[in-house]
């Protein structure tokens, strides 16, 4: 898993502009404290750190936590990267997940990781979860 988490990331690094068009078309950018009025170059630029395991700014923590998976930002990326998995990557990198440090606690994901986890250890041996962490 991490390492198409990894090639996933580095897929994005490769290829995205910056543009900002998928953080402008967010519908729940409303709901995230930094994310109102926010410079959408500035957020997307922040997504990118969080995939090359650094530090996220303020604006794309926010951002990764309040994603709802509407998929409208992938319907608009000129580049035709699928901004939705981009950020879900980042919210698992920003989670401490991938390779770099925890920056969000993993308990504000209601969606994601506590149930794939639940689900992991009832029906996978030890030895499996370690495979498919890696
Ligand atoms: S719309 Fe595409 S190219 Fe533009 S910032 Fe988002 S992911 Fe990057």
């Amino acid at each position: 898993m991490r390492s198409w988490l990894r090639a996933t990331a580095a897929d994005v690094l490769d290829r995205c502009t910056s543009c900002g068009k998928c953080f402008e078309t967010c519908p729940m950018t409303p709901y995230g404290a930094s994310l109102p009025g926010a410079d959408s170059t500035q957020v997307v630029g922040g997504i990118l750190d969080l995939l090359r395991g650094k530090a996220g700014n303020t604006e794309a923590l926010d951002w990764v936590k309040v994603c709802s998976h509407s998929g409208r930002c992938a319907a608009v990326c000129p580049e035709g990267i699928d901004a939705m998995v981009m950020v879900r990557v980042a919210h698992m990198a920003a989670c401490g997940s991938i390779d770099g440090p925890t920056q969000i606690n993993g308990r504000e994901d209601t969606q994601f990781f506590r149930r794939i986890n639940a689900f992991a250890r009832l029906q996978m041996t030890d030895a499996e979860i370690a495979a498919w962490h890696d």
